[in-house]
């Protein structure tokens, strides 16, 4: 049934500009291609597009894709016109006559690709319509809604069993970013699929890092690393609405364009945040976690918890989705042990019936902050995947920490609380551990404390430091509601009595708050250029009324500001560039680097291209050869050679008018029989030259070996 010879990579070089599929796509789509229901589990920002559109290319008639989101259909159709691939969005909020044109393009073969609605495509007026097409595939995406063991359940997925009935011979692809064996399993059966062959993609997005900071001074932490990440999308996770709201405020005042977006605010406030984030028009978000779900913005490239989640499934779908498009994305967690104290008074208030596997979830949460050990392998053992060897992209990674038995100085530290009736504060604590003399400690007769001086044998922020990591993990508390005097915590009983060993880390090892870092120059450069084509890319999109990730993603900007391609040819070589988007945008961004290249030739520094581009500009001026090369001051067979080369890089250079004038025809074929008799070794004209013994100029034989070439 497929109609093509071509093989799945050439279309995605031709429609996505990509070389290479990611690890399991192309076995996909040969198990789609070839008939078979497939299902597919694959993380956000995995790629799981291409699995149902490039098969949607290669078979006769059109894939249906059902889709939960109207908002996300226009987007993703948007985006596969820019591709040149075309496709259809067909729901409830268009008019008759849209709908009947839509029809209309489906009966004569136009379009590859409809989205719908679970609720329109079950309707019947749309199944007698769909047995008037060519149905070659359905393709059923974020199908874990169909599952009421998923967290996203919707009841309309759950009839579409139909499909299979109604379309016994029409394969079907399954796609989710759900990875449990138990919503698996569920979306095969309740989808009717035979024999499905099923996919299971690695969840480890190695793109993302991770870090873990204290949650201490949290807005001056954040400010300092969004200082470092200037005009960068992202979204700060908070617990409380109130909370959000009052952060997007502070931020504002620091001169940060944020927003915030939760649950209580009016749908249409929300909705306008979402677009506006989604369209590059306010880069921060501050929001509860109602954000992100059905977010398809590809250029997230930080997400922050200001609170610590719940549970790691929650919290690995909140940093999924940054870095979507698969280039560096940074992800951050504040962690205090207040909030996991806030928590469990919650679930100890509400008791809900599952209060034990809350617990243990929140526990396991607890854990991963607390680590000592390599971040990722923490979060995708829980995901029952291994890591064989530590990632090299966390902070524990980056930073490895040595710990030591901290057990005796928790004792100390819990003495001295204890002994001074759990009414101190931090730093008075450790001057009593360390027998200073201060004022507050003689004053409160606390040099007769037994545990008076124990500690003297550590520096203040050494103490400090332990001390924080003892409240992290809950041996000590902070009484937020006495003057923060600490107390004993809910492994102090533990630490005390009941021989728990505590493990801390030195104090130069532990995690320690974002410090202000100056950029080098080389950054700054490459940033310079991804920074102008990041402009222009947001004036195209506004122009096509789409999310500037939809023009190029970020991967996109970042390689062609590292390529500086500066001829079509070039801009191919680009990962992310195909013919569609070559033919819509090229020009303009070719126009752009080439500006960029140019001024900095100007400027004095030579980048790759540039001495070409400068003729070319004068070539572009009207003058003539002897004129550009007394110009540059250079030989005439020189700016002949770099016009050759620009001609062949896909500029448009009249080549032949420039033959006619440096040339007869006559002797234009005497010099193609040198060079087919001599050549030009290495690609040097001088055996060629010699050849002739003076006979040509070296501009007359750089044009015909160019062109003869
Ligand atoms: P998902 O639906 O799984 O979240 P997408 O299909 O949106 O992911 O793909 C995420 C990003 O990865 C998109 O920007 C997409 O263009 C890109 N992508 C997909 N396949 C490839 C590939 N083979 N090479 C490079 N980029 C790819
Ligand atoms: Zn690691």
């Amino acid at each position: 049934m497929i109609v093509t010879e071509q093989a799945p990579v050439d279309f995605l070089k031709r429609y996505y500009g990509y070389d290479r599929f990611r690890p399991m796509q192309e076995d996909i789509i040969r198990s789609i291609v070839g008939g078979r229901d497939t299902l597919v589990l694959m993380p956000t920002g995995g790629g799981k597009s291409v699995c149902f559109q490039i098969p949607a290319l290669m078979l006769p008639g059109i894939t249906v894709v059902v889709s939960p989101l109207i908002a996300l259909m226009k987007d993703q159709v948007g985006a596969l016109l820019l591709n040149g691939i075309p496709a259809a969005f067909y729901n409830s909020t268009q008019s008759s006559r849209e709908q009947r044109d839509i029809e209309e393009q489906c009966l004569t073969g136009k379009l590859k690709l409809l989205y719908v609605s679970p609720e329109k495509l079950l309707t019947e007026s749309f199944f007698q319509f769909l047995r008037r097409v060519t149905v070659s595939l359905f393709a059923i995406d974020e199908a874990h809604c169909i599952s009421s063991w998923g967290h996203d359940f919707r009841p309309e997925y759950t009839r579409l069993n139909v499909l299979k009935e109604q379309f016994p011979d029409v394969p079907t692809i399954a796609l989710t970013a759900t990875a449990d064996k138990l919503t698996r399993h569920d979306i095969s059966q309740r989808l009717g699929m035979t024999d499905p062959a099923v996919f299971v993609a690695s969840f480890n997005r190695t793109n993302l890092s991770l870090q873990v900071l204290p949650g201490q001074n949290r807005i001056q932490q954040i400010v300092r690393l969004l200082q470092q990440k200037p005009n960068t999308s992202g979204i700060i996770y908070c617990l409380s609405r109130k909370s959000c709201e009052s952060l997007s405020a502070k931020l504002q005042e620091k001169g940060f364009g944020a927003a915030f977006y939760h649950a209580g605010m009016d749908p249409t406030d929300r909705s306008r945040t979402q677009d506006a984030f989604l369209r590059d028009d306010v880069k921060i978000i501050c929001a509860t976690i109602a954000f992100g779900m059905g977010i398809d913005k590809s250029n997230v490239r930080w997400v922050i918890h200001y609170n610590m989640p719940k549970n790691i499934e929650g919290f690995y779908q909140e940093i999924g989705r940054a870095g979507r498009d698969g280039a560096a994305a940074q992800t951050v967690l504040f962690y205090s042990f207040a909030d996991v104290a806030t928590y469990k008074d919650m679930l100890n208030e509400n008791r809900p019936a599952n209060l034990d596997l809350q617990l243990a979830k929140l526990e396991r949460m607890q854990q991963y902050a607390d680590a000592h050990t390599c971040r990722r392998q923490i979060l995708l053992s829980y995901f029952s995947e291994e890591l064989p060897d530590p990632c090299g992209n966390c902070d524990v990674c980056r930073d490895p920490r040595i710990t030591i038995d901290g057990t005796v100085l928790a004792k100390k530290a819990l003495s001295a609380i204890i002994r001074t009736g759990e009414r101190v504060p931090i730093n008075l604590l450790i001057d009593i551990l360390r027998g200073s003399r201060s004022q507050a400690v003689m004053q409160g007769g606390y040099d007769q404390v037994k545990t008076y001086g124990a500690g003297r044998d550590l520096r203040f922020d050494e103490w400090r430091s332990y001390l924080h990591q003892l409240i992290n993990i809950g041996v000590i508390e902070i009484a937020y509601d006495n003057h923060y005097a600490l107390r004993r915590g809910i492994l102090a009983e533990q630490v005390l009595y009941g021989n728990r060993k505590i493990d801390l880390v030195r104090p130069d090892d532990a995690p320690k708050p974002v410090v202000e870092k100056t950029r080098t120059k080389t950054e700054a450069t490459r940033d310079e250029l991804f920074e102008q084509l990041r402009v222009l890319r947001k004036q195209l999109a506004d122009e096509q009324n789409v999310p500037a990730y939809v023009v190029f993603t970020d991967t996109t900007l970042e390689d062609m500001a590292r390529q500086k391609p500066t001829t079509p040819d070039a801009l191919r070589n680009v990962s992310g560039v195909g013919e569609r988007k070559l033919q819509l945008f090229g020009k303009q961004f070719l126009e752009a680097i080439t500006n960029y290249v140019r001024g900095k030739a100007e400027a004095g520094s030579k980048p790759k291209g540039s001495t070409q581009l400068l003729t070319l500009d004068l070539f572009n001026r009207g003058m003539s050869l002897d004129e550009i090369a007394a110009e540059r001051q250079l030989t005439p067979a020189s700016i002949i050679s770099h016009l050759v080369q620009l001609a062949k890089g896909g500029y448009d250079i009249d080549l032949e008018t420039l033959m006619n004038e440096l040339v007869t025809p006559t002797e234009r074929a005497d010099i193609e029989r040198g060079l087919a008799t001599v050549g030009m070794p290495d690609g040097r004209a001088k055996v060629l030259f010699d050849y002739f013994a003076g006979k040509y100029n070296y501009a007359q034989l750089a044009l015909v070996a160019g062109v003869f070439s």
